[in-house]
């Protein structure tokens, strides 16, 4: 992707449907000319001031060739027939979204007002926008890095108040400033290296000082760190997927709405009717955690059944936690040991439930199931039917998720590429380290160094390559 852009374009800012008003905006060189084609109002734009708005008429345009003449007689009137009533928005690079001239019209909400606004621009000379291709010459042209211009997308689609904190805090370049303060260290450890390369009599013998690995060993343990701290932030952006399992009339479907605060699974007297995988979101400590309310486990010779019974495993092999819910009254049996078998290695939370019933045992249940598992889960007594205990399981269900680090989300690594550039940034430092305390020419300890920058600047963008450009843009709506 290259810059200059000599071309203009144009696309509905916001979102389709009824609305009070809606906005349409064009970006480019020649954007303010464009507009001037569309807009009749007191003021013609080419002479309006930067940030300012005027009212006036948006109308098809006039034959381009014909526009400047008509124009300069009479700003009012003049062209074809009027659209809608608009308010234009005059931002003149390069003080504007794009850092390129840019006019924003605002004309009324609906199915036509806008397109009518935004076909009189086409028509005027200005092309059809790509998916977050303003904010992609926001990015070409410098005003926001990479991570900043992945924040925008973030921020629209964020469905929960810690996910858009989060995007705001990336979209005002908290990760970027964490990531430029690495990348100048690493810098510097290269810098370092290769100027006592460059004055070295023999080529190819100059070894590096102890306290060069000594940082390059130290970056390597904080951004490892940096990124592992990331882990709660990347689950408020993506969300996370919750099966709850367990045994037929353990209590799932009943916890499972009651998790909801609706009524929404089917929950039945008798064993084996809850058929299919039921998923709805909730919002958990500013997780968007989606649950999905699986069949009972066990064997079965009902082919619907046997459905439902292959989607939850399915859904046990998919999912990042489990909540395997388990009656307090029975004693886990070989079924269980079963379910056990199946989630060994998993990070289980263990919801003993029906706690309120006489004979619920839940402490000795938990430790047969912990010796099951191999493992001892975290476990929660409750009464899905009561709600007794449920605050303590929503609680479990945060921390299990990472809640800990909440404290620290700005700045956080939690997109899944950036993390995976960073672990790769890691690896070349180690590397680095290695390759110093062998011995190795200093040469070969400043190629890892260059290469974990490099996997740095992937993130920031200063490094970046045209097909994850389209990747990344291509997440975007049009208009942004
Ligand atoms: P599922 O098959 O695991 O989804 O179990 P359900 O949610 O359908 O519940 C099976 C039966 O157990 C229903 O009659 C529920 O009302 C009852 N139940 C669920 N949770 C509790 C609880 O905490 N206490 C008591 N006493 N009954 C419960």
């Amino acid at each position: 992707m290259s810059l200059p852009f000599d071309d203009d374009i144009a696309a509905i800012a916001t979102a389709p449907g009824e609305s009070g008003l809606a906005v349409v905006r064009v970006s480019g060189a020649g954007a303010v000319a464009v507009a001037d084609r569309v807009f009749r109002g007191a003021t013609k734009l080419a002479d309006a001031a930067s940030h300012t708005l005027h009212h006036g008429w948006a109308s098809s345009p006039l034959e381009a060739n014909a526009a400047n003449a008509a124009n300069a007689g009479s700003a009012g009137g003049a062209g074809g027939a009027p659209l809608d009533e608009v308010v234009a928005a005059v931002f003149r690079a390069p003080r504007s979204y794009t850092r390129e001239d840019v006019v924003e019209l605002s004309c009324h909400g609906g199915a036509l007002p806008a397109r009518h606004v935004l076909e009189a621009l086409l028509a005027a000379g200005a092309r059809l926008a790509g998916p977050g291709e303003f904010t992609l010459r926001a990015f070409l042209r410098g005003r926001l890095d990479l991570a900043q211009a992945e924040a925008v997308a973030d921020l629209i689609h964020a469905e929960t108040r810690a996910a858009s904190d989060l995007a705001l805090a990336q979209l005002r370049g908290a990760l970027s400033e964490r990531l430029r303060a690495f990348a100048s260290r690493i810098a510097d450890c290269a810098a370092e290296v290769e100027a006592r390369v460059d004055f070295a009599e023999d080529v190819g013998g100059v070894e590096v000082p102890a306290h060069v690995i000594g940082a390059a060993r130290a970056l390597a343990a904080e951004l490892s760190a940096f990124v592992g701290a990331g882990a709660w932030a990347r689950a408020v952006r993506e969300g996370v997927h919750v099966p709850i399992v367990g045994r037929p009339n353990a209590g799932k479907s009943t916890l499972f709405n009651r998790l909801l605060g609706e009524e929404r699974a089917i929950v039945a007297a008798s064993p084996g009717t809850t058929r299919d995988r039921v998923s709805e979101a909730l919002e958990l400590g500013g997780v968007r955690v989606t649950l999905s309310d699986t069949a009972g486990l066990r064997g079965t010779d009902d082919a619907v059944e046997a459905e439902g019974v292959a989607r939850s495993r399915s859904a046990m092999d998919t999912g990042a936690l489990v909540l395997w819910v388990h009656d307090a009254t029975r004693a886990p049996d070989a079924e269980d040991a079963a379910i056990a078998a199946g989630l060994r290695g998993r990070r289980v939370l263990l919801a003993l439930n029906k706690r309120d019933l006489p004979g619920a045992e839940p402490a000795a249940r938990a430790a047969a199931i912990a010796s099951a598992l191999g493992a001892p889960p975290v476990a929660v007594a409750l009464s899905a039917l009561s709600g007794e205990g449920l605050a303590e399981l929503r609680a479990e269900l945060a921390r299990a998720l990472g809640a800990e680090g909440r404290g620290s989300l700005a700045g956080a690594v939690a997109n899944a590429r950036h993390a995976e550039a960073l672990a790769r940034a890691t690896a070349a430092l180690e590397r680095a380290v290695a390759a110093g305390e062998r011995g190795e020419p200093g040469e070969c300890v400043s190629l890892e160094l260059r290469e974990a920058l490099a996997a740095i600047e992937e993130v920031t963008g200063q490094r970046v390559s045209d097909e994850l450009l389209d990747r990344i843009f291509g997440r975007f709506c049009i208009g942004k």
